[in-house]
């Protein structure tokens, strides 16, 4: 009743909103200038001997893959997995699919069996399309499902390798080019409506395990329109750039900038993986203008003694994302890269996924302070609450950030009671991060009340690690949270309680859930205790065991 009695402070862009195309699916949004483009550069792969591809081609290519999968019989909704490194394959895949229909659920390479499988059972998707270094692994998760079809996108470069292992694999699955060289003669897209599902990246969100996320065709068209479109052509984004992705793909942050990059008509230059002397080399070779980061990256690069000898110049944007960037790491790298714009921007899978980022770039430049993560995106409002009472909550007073607008998910995946617990009755999405609004419009992220721990800007689930180690028969309990690290910003702890009278030590636990994840859900200490904190309702305490982390102090 509080709500009804106190009054709902709403904010929004500094800049007006704007007319957003709702008739268009993603794809026509994305290629809609693709003719007029024609032989522009759109995707630069700088892989050593693999070519780049312009407009035309890309939407060539894209139509086929679309021709291609209906003639495998991939129906509209069905769901295709995609397990690659960031690729020219990726971009046309996700394109061709998009344009069939069908919903893109995305997936690290890295991942483990254990986790390819959830994701795929939890996502339904009948096809997989991935590369010849996971065959192996998808091999197995799909040796007892009949239904699920693998296909490979790199057996032209696994021909050429020589290596007889990989031509065996290659032999035995369908390849990319049973796609790409479908006859698009009588091609026709596939209607959808904006409310149609187009792509499914998982996030475990403010709590639990990972969720496919769905993202409609008309809410990540908002969201890009949000960034590149209307008025201001300047903002973030142009038809002159060279855009670095080194950022996975997989992950929303980096396919919305590979989204927005087409609907401008920029240049995208894909690396597959990062490192540092190859980055900088190719700013250098593609003059890139563009570069969107993760703070782990922004350090490494402030740090580096390589780049005195790149000419750097062409950089008139550097973006950080998907973690906080620290005031003084922002500081000392603009320092180093002083004709660049540095410019934080704020995003989350639900919310479809930018929520704001500096206009520092814009027409009219807006300036932005240090830490701040810019000022919230058009055609959106964000309200402020007390994360206890859920009282709205004026400028300068730190709460929970919430946002509504059509950009933000449909809902979480056959998962309607969380759906539930993060989208509120009014339709404003919780983020589980707590902001503040100054006098200038400007968003400071301050803290995160969800229990997710960010590793280098990649999510780790506490709840997955947790069901994970309570699987060990030596392990009555547990729970895990972050511990801040000056390089990878958090890593996971857990606290353990031992079943009785048995012996196990740190290391075999450690040993005994690093088999089963990604390399950055690794635990990198574990803690013994005699019972996990909790609330009466069962609700394990975090903050108890976030704060024994920060004090060293393990009284609990
Ligand atoms: P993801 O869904 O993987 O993109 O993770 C979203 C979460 O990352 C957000 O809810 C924040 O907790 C965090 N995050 C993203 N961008 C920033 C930023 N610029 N500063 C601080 N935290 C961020």
């Amino acid at each position: 009743d509080h709500q009804t009695s106190s009054p709902t402070y709403l904010f929004r862009s500094k800049l007006p909103d704007i007319e957003i195309p709702d008739h268009l699916s993603l794809p026509r949004y994305c290629l809609e200038r693709a003719h007029e483009l024609a032989d522009k550069p759109c995707l630069l792969s700088v892989k050593p001997g693999k070519r780049s591809y312009s407009y035309a081609e890309v939407h060539l290519l894209a139509r086929r893959v679309a021709t291609g999968l209906t003639k495998m019989g991939v129906e509209k909704g069905e769901t295709i997995m995609l397990i690659l490194p960031n690729s020219v394959e990726f971009v046309l895949v996700f394109l061709g699919a998009a344009m069939r229909g069908a919903i893109v659920t995305t997936c690290n390479p890295f991942y483990t069996t254990g986790e390819i499988d959830k994701q795929l059972s939890g996502s339904g998707a009948k096809l997989i399309v991935t590369q010849v270094a996971c065959a192996e692994k998808v091999s197995s998760i799909i040796a007892t499902r009949s239904e699920v079809r693998m296909i490979l996108v790199d057996c032209a470069e696994a021909a050429q390798s020589g290596r007889a292992e990989e031509k065996d694999t290659c032999t035995t699955h369908l390849h990319i080019s049973e796609l790409m060289d479908a006859d698009e003669a009588g091609f026709s897209e596939v209607e959808v409506t904006g409310e149609d599902v187009v792509a499914l990246p998982y996030s475990s969100g403010t709590t639990g395990l990972p969720k496919g996320v769905m993202l409609t065709h008309k809410g990540l068209v908002t969201s890009i329109a949000q960034q590149v479109d209307g008025e201001n052509p300047n903002l973030w984004l142009r038809e002159d750039d060279v855009v670095l992705c080194v950022l996975p793909m997989f992950h929303i942050y980096s396919l919305s900038i590979v989204l927005a990059s087409l609907r401008v008509g920029a240049a995208i230059a894909i690396l597959p993986k990062f490192e540092i002397g190859t980055l900088l080399d190719v700013v250098q070779r593609e003059k890139v203008t563009v570069a969107p980061l993760v703070p782990p990256i922004v350090l490494a690069l402030a740090k580096s003694p390589l780049l005195p000898s790149f000419d750097l110049s062409s950089i008139r944007i550097l973006m950080s994302g998907a973690a906080p960037l620290g005031r003084d790491l922002e500081e000392a790298f603009r320092a180093r890269i002083p004709h660049a714009i540095i410019a934080q921007g704020y995003g989350m899978t639900e919310a479809g996924s930018v929520l704001s980022m500096s206009l520092a770039f814009a027409k009219n430049p807006f300036p932005v302070k240090a830490g701040s993560c810019g000022t919230i995106i058009r055609n959106t409002v964000v309200k402020i609450i007390d994360p206890d009472t859920g009282i709205s909550l004026p400028h300068n007073k730190p709460g929970e950030i919430c946002i509504k607008g059509n950009q933000i998910m449909k809902g979480y995946i056959n998962d309607s009671i969380s759906t539930d617990n993060t989208i509120d009755a009014d339709g404003f999405l919780h983020t589980g991060d707590i902001g503040v609004i100054d006098d200038d419009e400007e968003l400071f992220i301050v803290d995160r009340v969800k229990e997710i721990i960010k590793f280098k800007g990649f999510q780790v689930p506490p709840a997955e690690l947790e069901s994970i180690l309570v699987n060990h028969p030596s392990i009555a309990d547990a729970a895990c949270v972050p511990q801040k690290d000056e390089l990878a910003g958090e890593v996971p702890v857990a606290f353990v309680v031992l079943a009785d009278n048995v012996d196990i030590t740190e290391d075999e636990i450690k040993e005994f859930v690093a088999k089963q994840v990604v390399f950055y859900k690794k635990l990198h200490k574990v803690h013994f205790i005699k019972k996990i904190p909790k609330s009466p309702s069962g609700k394990i305490l975090r903050k108890e065991l976030r704060k024994a982390v920060e004090s060293g102090s393990m009284e609990i």
